[in-house]
């Protein structure tokens, strides 16, 4: 039993001792098993086609509900999954539910673009990354130019042999996407130079437009462009966000505004309604 004593402390009666433990390492204790005990699922949010406003494809994201723990949010677990190398276990969890999930949606009508994966850094430099891959797209026969993966500047500045694995994912036909661009230290010459398909504009730029701060927006838009990215903003939450984006002509756009991420099963209700309504 575990009981939680106020701030961050936990205290467990085990065999009648108490043990005391922060929250970090209960967290570390239960994903130790959260795969196996059916713990996680992932949740999908629609991308939309800013000038057709219809979804054209979805970022697949994970979620982890614990008994003890409840639901605890990605931005907390992910680093204790990758501190501990379960990530590894889990990403290929996810890739392969992703691709089940994208096959079984192209088989009941729902066509979407593309399907778009976080990975982890420490799952993008894994040496059997692509093999990995490779196997799931066999096991799920799904078109691997329906996948889309998406990393950090910081994986891309951090990895070496980055560009012959980005190869690599070219060469199967898996598309590649640059998230939280913005945040990190890249160029967009330098990152030109590598076959990247996708630039997303976190959050905080477009949170920014709401307070007079289109010139960096506006500038990632231009410039990505004129370079041949296609370029997502992500987190739009108001029409005045939306409205300058379009303004813009910025291809893509994900946030609350559109949709929060769903169930699968609510994939194709939402395909059908922003067809029509948006
Ligand atoms: P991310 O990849 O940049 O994902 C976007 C995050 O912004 C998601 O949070 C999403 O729910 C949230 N979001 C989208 N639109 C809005 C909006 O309009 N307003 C607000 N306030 N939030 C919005 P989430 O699901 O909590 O994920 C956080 C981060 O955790 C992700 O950022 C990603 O870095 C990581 N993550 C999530 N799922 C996975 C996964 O399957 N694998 C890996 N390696 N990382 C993941
Ligand atoms: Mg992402
Ligand atoms: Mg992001
Ligand atoms: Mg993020």
């Amino acid at each position: 039993h575990v009981k939680k004593n106020g701030g961050d402390d936990y205290s467990f009666s085990m065999d009648n001792q108490k043990i005391h433990m922060d929250r970090s390492l209960l967290i570390e204790l239960e994903l130790k098993n959260a795969l196996i005990n059916n713990e996680f699922h992932i949740v999908y949010q629609p991308l939309i086609n800013l000038k057709k406003n219809n979804i054209v494809g979805v970022e697949a994201l994970l979620r982890w509900k614990n008994k003890q723990l409840g639901t605890v949010s990605p931005g907390e677990f992910i680093p204790i999954l990758e501190k501990t190398g379960k990530i590894i276990e889990v990403g290929k969890w996810i890739l392969r539910t992703v691709c089940n999930q994208m096959k079984r949606w192209q088989e009941n009508g729902i066509f979407l673009e593309r399907i778009s994966v976080n990975v982890s850094p420490i799952q993008f430099k894994e040496q059997s990354f692509i093999d990995d891959l490779k196997q799931i797209i066999d096991e799920t026969q799904l078109d691997a130019s329906y996948l889309e993966i998406e990393i950090t500047e910081g994986t891309i500045l951090e990895i070496a042999n980055v560009s012959k694995t980005l190869q690599k994912l070219q060469g199967l036909g898996i598309k590649v996407s640059i998230d939280d661009f913005g945040t990190g230290y890249s160029s967009l010459s330098y990152l030109k130079q590598l076959p990247i398909d996708t630039l997303k504009i976190d959050k905080s730029f477009i949170d920014d437009l709401d307070t007079d701060g289109e010139i960096i927006v506006n500038t990632i838009i231009n410039m990505g462009k004129n370079l041949r990215f296609r370029i997502i903003a992500e987190g739009i939450e108001t029409p005045h966000q939306l409205k300058y984006l379009k303004q813009q002509q910025c291809h893509e756009g994900q946030g609350y505004f559109f949709s929060k991420p769903v169930g699968h099963e609510q994939i194709p209700i939402l395909y059908q309604e922003l067809q029509v309504t948006k």
